[in-house]
């Protein structure tokens, strides 16, 4: 494979937030310091050669762009202050922009106005959407299937999937054109036979379970309780989420199905709203403390936010605290005055936070995994 140089990539990596890896003189202490860079592989010192040499096709077919996991041990140890951690997030947030073909995810990254105005003009029209059609309640407490009606919200909920699934699945493309084309696949039947254990070991072990997240923690020379290290955080804030979108999807099944309708009062103790509760607290936690860390900039792996790291937690902060507010004003003997106008926020916010999966900071769930199957499938 012919290598192509491309001059313009730090200048370009560089607006993604990259570090001046111009200091970088390729010692190679943070490869031997990271916990990736197994049986003397050169990452990620290899990824700062690359970027130096203005090697793009390189450096977006490496799946290990996506194993690291901005643990900073490689920043701390770096002699010239090149941060090299910092550095493999920029490539990141430049290979989402490199697999879109709608520019947007490079808008998102590189401008804070633009970011700011599109997502709360996106929510906005979201929320003047259904309010478009809803319809007068006068009951002394919140009823937000009659304020709009559940048919729509799943539909729009349904359109906001099918749009992301799209964008996905060409972002997604062009990464397993570029991972899986590198060396040491094999043949194909070679490639199939490792490709249910390399699925199970991308998919459960790291992805759901993040056994080597876990891990990096126990390792670590800070020690701290159990629920305030990161890969707990992390954890939290991923299975809150996947917990709430559980949730809401089990709710309409039962609807299908005729057991209840959605927006019934059930007790707490009902278990799909007991999901909910649980997630929704559980990413409630997650993305306080992950805001707090970046304001205080406490953590090594937080010191440094950009536009993406904001956007997505404040979507996902707002999206939880709006969801638990609405559902203690459900026992309110009142309605309050806030309740509707929240209920479009929070839809309008978590549909906006599926339509943008494939453009931002969330894109890591999609591409991750495939990365991690890249390497486990090379070997
Ligand atoms: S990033 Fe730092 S530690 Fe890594 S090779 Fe360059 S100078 Fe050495
Ligand atoms: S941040 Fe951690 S996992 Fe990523 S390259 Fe550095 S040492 Fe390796």
């Amino acid at each position: 494979m012919t290598a192509r140089v491309d001059r313009n990539l730090y200048p370009e990596l560089q607006r993604f937030g990259a570090t001046d890896i111009s200091a970088c003189f390729n010692c190679g202490v943070c490869s031997a310091i990271c916990p990736l860079s197994v049986d003397g592989a050169s990452f990620p010192r290899r990824m700062s050669r690359y970027a130096q040499l203005g090697l793009r096709d390189k450096l977006l077919s490496s799946p290990e762009l996506w194993s690291c996991y901005g643990c900073s041990e490689c920043t701390d140890s770096c002699p010239t202050s090149a941060d090299p951690a910092s550095f493999m997030a920029a490539a990141r947030r430049y290979a989402v922009a490199s697999y879109d073909r709608t520019h947007l995810a490079y808008l998102l990254a590189t401008s804070r106005v633009f970011a700011g105005v599109f997502v709360v003009a996106l929510v906005g029209l979201l929320a003047a959407f259904m309010y478009s059609v809803h319809r007068p309640v006068d009951g002394s407490t919140l009823a937000f299937f009659e304020f709009i009606p559940s048919d729509f919200v799943h539909n729009l909920g349904v359109a906001a999937m099918v749009v992301m699934g799209v964008a996905a699945l060409v972002g997604l493309f062009e990464m397993v054109r570029r991972v899986l084309r590198g060396p040491g696949v094999g043949t194909a039947r070679a490639a199939i036979r490792k490709a249910a254990g390399a699925a199970v070991y991308a998919v459960g072990t790291e992805s759901l379970a993040q056994a080597r997240f876990r891990k990096d923690c126990a390792d670590a020379v800070e020690v701290r309780p159990w629920y305030a290290q990161r890969w707990f955080i992390h954890f939290a804030t991923m299975w809150g989420f996947l917990g709430l979108l559980g949730a809401t999807m089990a709710d309409y099944g039962l609807e299908l199905l005729g057991v209840k309708a959605t927006g019934t009062p059930v007790p707490i103790w009902y278990p799909v709203r007991l999901l909910g509760t649980l997630a929704g607290a559980a990413l409630i936690y997650g993305t306080t403390v992950l805001i707090v860390r970046r304001l205080r900039k406490s953590d090594r792996s937080s010191a440094h936010s950009t536009t993406s790291d904001w956007t997505f937690l404040a979507m996902l902060w707002v999206a939880g605290v709006t969801g638990f507010a609405l559902e203690l004003g459900l026992y309110l003997p009142q309605a309050p005055a806030w309740g509707y106008p929240m209920f479009l926020v929070h839809v309008g916010v978590a549909i906006a936070l599926v339509l943008l999966v494939p453009f931002g900071k969330f894109a890591h769930v999609l591409y991750r995994p495939v990365a991690l199957f890249a390497i486990r499938l090379r070997g």
